[in-house]
């Protein structure tokens, strides 16, 4: 049975990010990962329920909250597209993620600090965190290479 891996949306050129642009990865790269594997897309943010365009929102390092620009806390729609997003993993059998780096639901290792003034922080995003924690291995859009390894099991 063919491998199948998760990847960010707006990395396969979907316009779904909160500005409504996407930040699609080279052809290239695409072409290696779907030799390699299945392509599953996901935008855990649009998967929660948030509208595109959507306010630009950052994760409060002190509290864990999810802040949109306006001051709201909408940490509810990143909770339920974190468990949306692990579900999708769970059915296909999912063990790689490609997630794209800094954002609030699916950064890894830094984010942004949740002041909007572009200072990122060492955290996770949302997503990330939940499927790490469910044995998931993470790479963001630098690690393609390191994502079809693991995939091919080395
Ligand atoms: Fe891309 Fe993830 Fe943001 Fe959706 S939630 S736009 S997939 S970074």
């Amino acid at each position: 049975k063919k491998e199948r891996v998760l990847v960010s949306a707006c990395l396969l050129g979907y316009p779904i990010r909160y500005d409504g642009s996407d930040k699609k990865i080279s052809d290239e790269l695409i072409d290696r990962l779907k030799n390699s594997a299945e392509v599953i897309s996901a935008c855990p943010e649009m998967l929660g329920g948030l509208p595109c365009p959507r306010l630009a929102s950052e994760q409060q390092s002190h509290t864990g909250k999810v802040i949109a620009s306006d001051g709201r806390d909408i940490s509810v729609f990143f909770r339920l597209g974190a468990h949306e997003t692990l579900n999708i993993c769970k059915n296909y059998g999912i063990r790689v993620a490609v997630l794209k780096s800094k954002s609030p639901s699916c950064g890894k290792g830094f984010i942004y600090d949740g002041s909007f003034t572009g200072q990122l922080t060492k955290g996770e995003g949302i997503t990330s965190r939940l499927l790490s924690e469910n044995g998931i291995k993470i790479f963001n859009e630098s690690e393609v290479s390191q994502a079809i390894e693991k995939i091919r099991g080395k």
